[in-house]
């Protein structure tokens, strides 16, 4: 099998319309993702988006792009600062508020790295801690004010979007019901409020701390990316995601800050995720009508299955979370598992000749050409799926009757391989490191595209430690099991 690499296209909120996905000057695809707030555990409806990103990593990287992949830990923020400080008496310092905040913000990061393994999401390749680019994010401010772009009041720091003409490109804002000049000091707010938004928030009682030289204050939500971003990724990014509720204000205000301190365009492509529902609403921790991965678990349901009922999915298309929907993955995963089962071993001789016999291998190629012009196709997941079922259902009627060569079975081994870089849903061999082994070969994957051999083997070796045999095939995919 020839590898594939085909043209990825994505739909980009800021132009409204299909793009090729173009690497930058050094051959990679930069990807920031905003990551979760951890204040709590996140729910299957954020898990969702997480899993969006890591389809569009995948994809990307089968695709034959070396990706460089950011995800933020949101960990300070006003709901943080509101869950961490309610037990701290008045008196407590600084430095015991910024431990509160620290202990809660590392419980439940700690909490949200077992959910990405146990969905065998990657690992990104940077991970930033907002607490961590405090000096990043002043420094970006105060370019913003060099440039009359920012303005003090009473300790606190305010973009000026008059001086942006650009403002509202992405959410697509009517420029006249703009009400510049008046500002707004929360991070999350409507669009028929449209004003000038918090940079730096002047210190109040009872919140944590950092000095800066408009005085004692924190972060704003929306600056806290643009500073993590051009820190880790640069000054030309190709790809930044979150779901749709970050356009407006979050991705605004980041194109704002980002554009306004930089002078030039920052993101090439926004490309954003849809929601997760429950019975006709958006799952939010605010409305209450949230389950995490634990319940689903609880309830006995496979992190997997929960995984490919979401990627089945289109990323863009509204997603009715239900138990009952649940067990169509189910029963789609185990056809396939079924299947690969079946051409791992050796078929019987069927019922002999059958008039309506097709050629395996062309067919094989038919189904890994439809299926990667799909994935390449904004990620239609349900079109490139359709193409493996399809396959599934005309070989085993073939192997019903004329049992397939060895050849035949390797080459559909391989395309079930191949087509698992995506889905993580079908490996060689099940077991409780899979998901490790899986993100180590994809950043193998990654750094041998990148042409960083040391790297590759380094990664190589990893995987050897953990007793793992990995078989580079002449195809370009690579197969492994346990030594
Ligand atoms: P947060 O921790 O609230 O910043 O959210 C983390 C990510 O989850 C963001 O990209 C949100 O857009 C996304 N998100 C929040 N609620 C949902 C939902 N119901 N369905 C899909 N994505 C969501
Ligand atoms: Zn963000």
């Amino acid at each position: 099998m020839q590898s594939m690499h085909l043209p990825v296209s994505l739909f980009n909120t800021l132009t409204r319309g299909m793009e090729p996905v173009r690497p930058g000057e050094d051959g990679q695809v930069r990807i920031y993702n905003c990551g979760p707030t951890v204040y709590n555990f996140v729910h299957i409806g954020n898990l969702r988006t997480f899993l969006f990103q890591d389809l569009l990593r995948r994809t990307l990287v089968a695709s034959g792009h070396p990706v460089r992949f950011c995800m933020n830990l949101t960990d300070v923020e006003d709901k943080i600062i509101r869950d961490s400080q309610k037990d701290l008496p008045e008196s407590a310092t600084n430095v015991e508020r910024h431990g509160a905040m620290k202990a809660l913000t590392e419980r439940f990061t700690a909490l949200f790295l077992e959910d990405l393994d146990a969905l065998r999401i990657l690992r990104p390749d940077v991970m930033p801690k907002a607490t961590d680019h405090i000096p990043h994010m002043i420094a970006l401010i105060q370019k913003l004010e060099a440039k009359g772009l920012a303005y003090a009041r009473e300790g606190s720091v305010y973009c000026r979007i008059a001086g942006l003409p650009q403002y509202g490109c992405l959410a697509h804002l009517d420029r006249e019901g703009m009400r510049a000049g008046t500002s707004v000091d929360s991070d999350e707010y409507e669009r028929d409020t449209v004003n000038d938004f918090v940079l730096w928030k002047a210190a109040k009682a009872g919140e944590p701390t950092w000095e800066s030289p408009w005085g004692p204050g924190r972060p704003g939500w929306h600056i806290e990316c643009s500073a993590m971003g051009i820190e880790h990724l640069g000054e030309r990014v190709e790809i930044h995601t979150g779901g749709v509720d970050l356009i407006f204000p979050h991705h605004e205000n980041e194109i704002a800050q980002s554009e306004g301190a930089l002078g030039h365009p920052w993101v090439a492509s926004w490309v954003h995720g849809e929601f997760l529902m429950v019975e006709g609403e958006k799952m939010s921790k605010s409305l209450g009508n949230f389950f995490t991965l634990r319940d689903l678990h609880e309830k006995g349901v496979d992190p997997i299955a929960f995984r490919f009922a979401i990627q089945s999915n289109h990323y863009r298309k509204l997603y009715n979370f239900s138990f009952e929907g649940l067990k169509g993955a189910e029963n789609a995963l185990k056809r396939i598992r079924a299947f690969r089962r079946r051409m791992e071993g050796e078929g019987e001789a069927g019922g002999g000749a059958w008039k309506e016999a097709l050629q395996p291998l062309p067919r094989i190629e038919e189904a890994r050409h439809t299926f990667w012009k799909a994935m390449g196709d904004d990620l239609n997941t349900p079109e490139a799926l359709a193409a493996l079922f399809t396959l599934i259902t005309d070989l085993n009627a073939q192997d019903d009757r004329i049992a397939l060569s060895r050849e035949e079975r390797d080459a559909a081994l391989a395309f079930l391989d191949e087509t698992n870089a995506i889905f993580a849903a079908w490996p060689t061999e099940v077991g409780s490191a899979d998901g490790e082994v899986e993100a180590l070969l994809a950043a193998r994957k990654a750094a041998k595209a990148a042409k960083d051999w040391a790297e590759a083997d380094r990664i190589r070796d990893q995987i050897k430690a953990l007793g793992i045999v990995i078989e580079d095939r002449k195809d370009g995919t690579t197969v492994w099991h346990r030594g």
